[in-house]
């Protein structure tokens, strides 16, 4: 094991008593990972909750299970739906305390009900192949071994904690979103449990992005005899995604991709509905106002042409990441536990989206990849290193002891911040 070069005797008991719960981390990854949990499947994440709240025992904290709204959804065909979503979980610990932390972890992953990755294997003595085993629930598992041994330090009183286990990250947080600003408000930083890149390092600034449906509507008719009284909604559609795909290239950091695309039917009927989706990434909110205006232009054009619509649906999910003077502050800790524990950690901007993104934009400092090393997520071959299932804890909980043991937190007194203790009472 690597040489620590802890600040006390506490710190060094806490390190070696997470060495000593591998096993027992490794049986908690299997049991969630081998729960069937992709975004849609509401049993298959309520049961993940479940699981977690008793789990929650073990930190003798406060419970909480909070119903989200549906997601509204443009289908293939054009109409709006409504998708139900599974319960989130909060637990909470000492409100009153004086730092106060916030941890957040999703519990969807990204296979549906019907995919066949639903098991663990392994690929070598430390490395597992399995769905959702590193984004996220094993860095859900390595956050509960991390608070479960800062509760058995005598610096409890120092700090408080609320976490979030929200049920929709892997769809872009639609409804577990709107809870962020009120969370943000009532702590001092935020911890995020994806996992991080696969050599290690951590996930710093993020752009931003926005996934969106539009919907062409035109006039069916026969497509021999009566093709002048038709307008074809395809076409339509075809001018609307070549004028916005032209967009890519104009503004450094923003790319555009449109993904998907449905219409139509039998060739001998002009169509008249057609539907696309998009998705777009940013790197300032000033790309996001030229975005929006752009779009404008061109929906106006085909709005304007006769027996013929278009409507836009979705937006801008996750605001851009950028590092406050807070945040690298908060960035600085992390990489001198980091160092503590014999890693170099780097802080590297990234394309990818997550929670982070909405807690920054929430105003909450926060670091957004603390769970476990891995790679290739949102696909069969998701792997991760078990042995980072106590390296990780250790970090988490070298973290938390540092920031109880502090003598000064000035620096993430922020403005947005304020704890009344009206606002303790209903969190
Ligand atoms: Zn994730």
């Amino acid at each position: 094991m690597t040489t620590l070069t802890v600040n006390n005797d506490l710190e060094a008991q806490t390190l070696e008593w997470i060495a000593t719960q591998q096993q027992v981390m490794q049986q908690d990854l299997w049991t969630l990972a081998e729960i069937n949990s992709g975004s849609y499947n509401v049993a298959g994440v309520n049961k993940v909750a479940d699981t977690l709240a008793q789990w929650s025992k073990k930190l003798d904290c406060e419970l909480e299970f909070i119903d989200m709204p549906p997601q509204d959804v443009v289908d293939d065909l054009g109409q709006l739906n409504q998708k139900p979503l599974g319960r989130a979980l909060r637990l909470f610990k000492r409100p009153q305390a004086p730092t106060q932390v916030f941890l957040c972890a999703h519990m969807d992953t990204v296979f549906p009900i019907d995919h066949p990755f639903q098991k663990i294997t392994y690929l070598e003595d430390d490395v597992i192949n399995g769905p959702g085993v590193a984004d996220l629930k094993g860095g859900i598992v390595v956050m509960f071994k991390a608070l479960e041994a800062f509760e058995r330090s005598p610096l409890q009183d120092q700090l408080g904690w609320e976490i979030l286990f929200n049920p929709d990250e892997e769809i872009g947080s639609p409804s577990s979103s709107k809870l962020f600003p009120a969370i943000a408000k009532r702590h001092h930083l935020g911890l995020i449990y994806e996992p991080s890149f696969a050599d290690g390092n951590l996930a710093g600034a993020r752009k931003g992005s926005g996934n969106f449906s539009v919907v062409t509507r035109g006039k069916a008719a026969h497509a021999g005899r009566e093709h002048h009284l038709g307008r074809n909604a395809i076409r339509a559609m075809a001018d609307f995604t070549r004028a916005l795909d032209d967009l890519n290239g104009q503004q450094q950091g923003v790319t555009i991709n449109p993904g998907f695309v449905q219409g139509g039917g039998a060739v001998n009927i002009v169509p008249d509905t057609c539907t696309m989706r998009f998705n777009i990434r940013i790197e300032s909110s000033d790309q996001q106002a030229w975005c929006e205006a752009q779009i404008n232009t061109i929906l106006a054009d085909i709005n304007s042409r006769d027996s013929l619509t278009i409507e836009l649906h979705g937006g801008f999910g996750r605001q851009p990441k950028q590092l406050s003077p807070a945040n690298q502050q908060l960035c600085e800790l992390v990489q001198s536990c980091g160092k503590s524990l014999g890693l170099s950690l780097e802080f590297l901007p990234t394309g990818g989206c997550c929670d982070g993104n909405n807690l920054a934009a929430a105003g909450l400092p926060n670091i957004d990849t603390l769970g476990v090393q891995g790679g290739k997520i949102h696909s069969q071959d998701e792997y991760m290193h078990l042995s980072s299932l106590t390296t990780r804890s250790q970090l988490s909980a070298l973290i938390l002891l540092r920031l109880a043991q502090a003598d000064d937190l000035a620096w993430l007194q922020r403005d947005g911040m304020h704890r009344t203790s009206m606002e303790q009472a209903k969190c």
